[in-house]
C-alpha cells in the first residue's frame, strides 16, 4: 500500500449531478478514491500527501466519446498528401499525451487508430488516456468513409496498419468485415449510415447503409458482446442506425422529433461533437488545405446541428460529450463544453454529460465517471468554477492537475 494522496480544494463537482460541495477534499489510497466529502468532515490520513491550491475546483476526469487519436491534429489535404501512413500512426503519441494532459482520462477512439494504441497506453509505453477503440470506420462504397477522391487516388486518413477496409457493401461482406474488426481488437464497431462534412462524395443530409446492412453489423457485434457507434448526420441515416439498434448516434445533426423519439424508445446515446463543423470551418480560414466543397458543408450543417442538440436536450435523450478530436486540436477537447451550455445545457449538466454520462455510454460507470469513494481517482483539479465559467476548462494553464488511476498526469500546483 502506497501512502495516501488527499486533494483539497474550493469546491467539488462529483460528477453526479449533485450540488457542489464548498471546501471540499478527496482521499486517494491505491489508485482509488478512499473519501471524498466535505473538508471539515474527512479524515485525512496523518501520513497523506497533502496536494491543495487556490480557488481549486475538483471535477472527475473527463470522458471524450469521440476522437481519433491516431490522427494529426487539424485538417489539411496539402500536408495529408506529404504524410507518410506510419507518421499517422506516430502521431497518437503526443496526441494521446496532450488529450490526458488536458483532463480527458478516458476516451472512445471513433476509427483510424488501431487497437494497440490503447493495449499501448495500459502498458505505459507512452501517457494517455483510456481507450475504447472502433479501429475502422465501415462505410458503403462512395460513402463517408471511402477515401477513393474524385481525382482517383486514394487518400487515407489511418495508418494502414491493423485496420481493415472501410468499404462494406451488402449483409454478406457486413458480416465478413465486422469480424475482421472486431479480430482486430475493437471495442465497438463504428459505420456511417449518413453522408460527411469530410468526404469528396457525399452530403451530411443522404442516408447510407441498408437497415439490413446495419442490422448484421449490430447483430455481429452483439454475439461478441459490442456494441456499433453510427456516424449520422441526416434524418433518414439517424432513424435507420435507431431501428437497426444502434447504441449511439454521433453527430446527430439532423434530428427530427420522430427520430428524438425513437432515441427514447431505444435508449440510444447521441453524441454530439458540436466543436467538429466549427472546426472545420475554421481550417478554412486559417488557410490550410481544404477543399472548399468540405467548409461549405460545414456551414450548411453547423445550424441544424445546434438546433438538434438543443431538441435533444429538452427531450431529455442521453447525451455523451464527444469532440471529434483530429477535426480540431487534440487537446482542445473541453472547448465542446461550453459549446453544449451554449445549446441548452446547465452548466452542471454539462459536467455530467462530459463524466458519468459517457462512462455509462462506455459501461465503466462501476470504475469511472463520478467522485465517489471505490471508483478510481480520475480526478482534475481546475483554477475557477467551472459552473460560472465552462471555458475554463479548455485553458491549459487553468488545468492544474490530472490524476488517472492516481497517477499525476499533469500537477502544476507541487511542480512534481
Ligand atoms: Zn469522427
Amino acid at each position: 500500500m502506497t501512502a495516501a494522496l488527499a486533494v483539497v480544494a474550493d469546491r467539488l463537482i462529483d460528477g453526479t449531478g449533485r450540488d457542489p460541495i464548498e471546501q471540499a477534499a478527496v482521499v486517494v489510497v491505491d489508485g482509488r478514491i478512499d473519501a471524498v466529502g466535505p473538508r471539515a468532515s474527512l479524515r485525512i490520513p496523518d501520513d497523506a500527501r497533502v496536494v491543495e491550491g487556490d480557488d481549486l475546483t475538483l471535477v472527475p476526469g473527463f470522458i471524450d466519446a469521440h476522437v481519433h487519436l491516431a490522427m494529426q491534429s487539424g485538417v489539411d489535404y496539402g500536408r495529408l498528401l506529404m504524410t507518410q501512413r506510419s507518421m499517422q500512426l506516430l502521431m497518437a503519441v503526443p496526441n494521446s499525451a496532450v488529450t490526458l494532459a488536458a483532463g480527458v482520462t478516458t476516451v472512445r477512439d471513433a476509427g483510424l487508430s488501431p487497437a494497440s494504441v490503447r493495449d499501448a497506453i495500459d502498458a505505459g509505453y507512452f501517457p494517455g488516456p483510456r481507450c475504447q477503440m472502433a479501429v475502422s470506420i465501415l462505410s458503403q462504397s462512395g460513402g463517408h468513409g471511402d477515401p477513393t477522391m474524385p481525382c482517383g487516388c486514394e487518400l487515407y486518413l489511418d495508418c494502414g496498419m491493423d485496420i481493415p477496409d472501410a468499404r462494406v457493401d451488402g449483409v454478406d461482406m457486413m458480416r465478413r468485415r465486422v469480424r475482421e474488426v472486431l479480430a482486430a481488437g475493437a471495442d465497438w464497431i463504428k459505420l456511417c449510415t449518413s453522408g460527411g462534412v469530410l468526404s469528396p462524395h457525399d452530403t451530411p443530409d443522404a442516408a447510407q447503409f441498408t437497415v439490413a446492412e446495419i442490422e448484421v453489423a449490430v447483430e455481429e457485434a452483439a454475439a461478441q458482446g459490442k456494441r456499433v457507434m453510427a456516424h449520422a448526420m441526416s434524418t433518414a441515416g439517424i432513424k435507420h442506425a435507431l431501428r437497426a439498434g444502434v447504441t449511439s448516434i454521433e453527430h446527430g445533426c439532423f434530428l427530427d422529433d420522430e427520430a428524438l423519439a425513437l432515441m427514447k424508445e431505444h435508449d440510444a446515446w447521441l453524441v454530439p461533437t458540436l466543436v467538429a463543423p466549427r472546426d472545420v470551418i475554421a481550417a478554412g480560414g486559417e488557410g490550410r488545405t481544404i477543399p472548399e466543397p468540405m467548409v461549405a458543408k460545414a456551414r450548411a450543417v453547423s445550424e441544424a446541428h445546434m438546433e438538434s442538440f438543443r431538441a435533444a436536450v429538452a427531450a431529455g435523450v442521453n447525451i455523451a460529450m464527444g469532440t471529434d478530436s483530429a477535426v480540431g486540436p487534440h487537446g482542445g477537447n473541453l472547448r465542446e463544453l461550453a459549446l453544449m451550455a451554449e445549446g441548452g445545457m446547465s452548466p452542471l449538466a454539462v459536467i455530467t454529460a462530459s463524466t458519468r454520462e459517457p462512462a455509462r455510454l462506455l459501461r465503466r460507470d462501476a470504475d469511472l465517471g463520478t467522485l465517489e469513494a471505490g471508483k478510481l481517482a480520475d480526478i482534475v483539479a481546475v483554477q475557477g468554477d467551472p459552473l460560472a465559467d465552462l471555458g475554463i476548462l479548455a485553458a491549459p494553464d487553468r488545468v492544474r492537475l490530472v490524476l488517472k488511476g492516481g497517477a499525476a498526469a499533469k500537477d502544476t500546483l507541487t511542480g512534481a
